[in-house]
């Protein structure tokens, strides 16, 4: 007999001390979260426990032969959140310290984003423990082969659908395109996003999280009238999400007083010249050292003084230790679980509003979605028409957002759960318990 969860933050510990596999850190923090939109919706314990563990779970290990000729293992995880909805959906991720229980998080997250965009699907996440970046190009592509091929069973363009998340990118889903389509016989463009656009990939999916990001932020800024041009922005990471956001802000007039990256960070509150520090950048492999700006310590980024502070690298990063220092007006999280519990709290006592990840991170997911219909149909869109429909669909989600915090009076996190939440406990409901 399973102990029952009462629908309330310590419901969290609870799920954890249940279900040890998922038990870390973001798989509480996913828990804690999802309890605040459970109170407000007065879910019943049975309802909580189906909604917060995953339904399903991949652990492997892949041996992998590296260039010097050793044998090494390397473990690869799939988590399916919820099965509910429709096919699951979510990133890869090839990351050093990757675990089950953080894979588990991601994937609940997943399954509340594509809920409040209203996409059919259930949440999944991924990857591989490993560090890309002291990897060959073979040894990657081995790993990603291996890897898809044992993902297999699990994914498919009606069962599971992976896509980009850190550490991977258009070249990891052409070769997991290539090997489950060759496993198939046939090209199954539908399997995968976040392809490219040569193999039927969505023009503009590459820079869909950053670009939805700075969509619902402009359409957040435009509620409190305050255009987005001239807006003082500083952003940590500098990578798939962040450059784009970067390059996006800086193309609507904002001005970015500083980025980061994993070997550090750059300022100038004059405002920074983007597109030299993203070629910089892509000619050095960093921000770090482009000479046209002060250098400062990594971290230091996000206690700067500006409007908007954009997390864009990982998780876990505006805590308990640095939110009473943080000195912007606005956070808007592109990155996946960058604010823990406690430091939302603290940041709504001094009243700066956060634009929560399942919302600011959501333009991924919907671009996703988009070449996923276009792979099953065959049918190429044009560009704008993918932009403009992101356009559409983070502004809507956001309303959403906006109207059920202010109908609850909650901050923009607990009102974007309880969209996403609600929507997933009906359907739950309505298919009830099988047997
Ligand atoms: P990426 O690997 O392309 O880039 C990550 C960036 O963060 C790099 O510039 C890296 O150097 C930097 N970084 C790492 N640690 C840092 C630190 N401590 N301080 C400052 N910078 C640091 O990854 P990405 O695809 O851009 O993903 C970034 C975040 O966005 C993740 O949380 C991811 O889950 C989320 N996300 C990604 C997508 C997507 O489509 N790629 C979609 C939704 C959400």
């Amino acid at each position: 007999m399973r102990a029952a969860v009462a629908a309330r933050p310590g419901g969290a510990a609870a799920v954890s001390e249940r279900a040890p596999e998922w038990h870390t850190d973001l798989y509480r923090m996913a828990c804690d979260q999802f309890f605040r939109a459970a109170d407000r919706l007065d879910l019943d314990p049975d309802e909580c426990t189906r909604l917060t563990e995953p339904r399903r779970s991949l652990v492997v290990n892949l041996p992998i032969r590296m260039d010097d000729g050793a044998l090494v293992n390397f473990a690869g995880y799939r988590v399916q959140h919820i099965l509910t909805m429709g096919p699951t959906k979510g990133g890869l991720r090839y990351a050093p310290d990757l675990a089950l229980g953080q894979c588990a998080a991601l994937a609940m997250w997943m399954t509340w984003k594509c809920a409040l965009l209203g996409l059919p699907f259930g949440g999944a996440k991924g990857g591989v423990r490993c560090d890309p970046s002291r990897l060959s190009a073979e040894e990657i592509e081995r790993i990603t082969r291996r890897f898809a091929s044992e993902l297999g069973p699990v994914i498919g363009p009606d069962q599971d659908i992976p896509a980009p998340d850190m550490g991977t990118g258009e070249r990891e889903m052409a070769w997991l395109y290539d090997t489950y389509s060759q496993s198939a016989g046939h090209a199954v463009p539908a399997v995968v996003t976040g392809k490219p656009p040569a193999l039927g990939g969505t023009p503009g999916r590459r820079d869909a999280t950053g670009l939805g990001a700075v969509f619902a932020l402009e359409a957040a800024l435009e509620r409190r009238r305050s255009p987005l041009a001239g807006q003082r922005c500083a952003i940590q990471g500098f990578g798939n999400v962040g450059s784009v956001a970067a390059a996006e802000l800086h193309a609507r007039g904002a001005k970015l007083v500083a980025v980061s990256d994993v070997d550090g960070a750059i300022a100038d509150p004059a405002g920074l010249d983007i597109p030299a520090v993203l070629a910089w950048s892509g000619e050095h492999g960093s921000v770090a050292e482009y000479p046209e700006a002060e250098a400062i310590p990594r971290d230091a980024l996000l206690e700067l003084p500006c409007d908007v502070l954009i997390p864009a690298a990982m998780e876990h990063q505006i805590t308990a230790d640095n939110a009473a220092r943080l000195r912007c007006r606005m956070v808007a999280e592109a990155a996946n679980g960058p604010t823990t519990p406690a430091a939302d709290e603290i940041l709504a006592d001094r009243g700066i509003p956060i634009l929560p990840d399942v919302l600011a991170g959501g333009g991924g997911v919907t671009v996703s979605y988009f070449e996923w219909v276009q792979g099953h149909q065959r049918y190429i869109w044009s560009p704008s028409e993918v932009q403009e429909r992101l356009r559409v669909q983070m502004r809507s989600a956001l309303a959403e957002v906006l109207a059920t915090s202010d109908g609850l009076g909650v901050d923009l996190r607990t009102g974007a759960l309880v969209v996403a939440v609600r929507r997933v406990a009906e359907a739950a409901k309505l298919r009830a318990v099988y047997p």
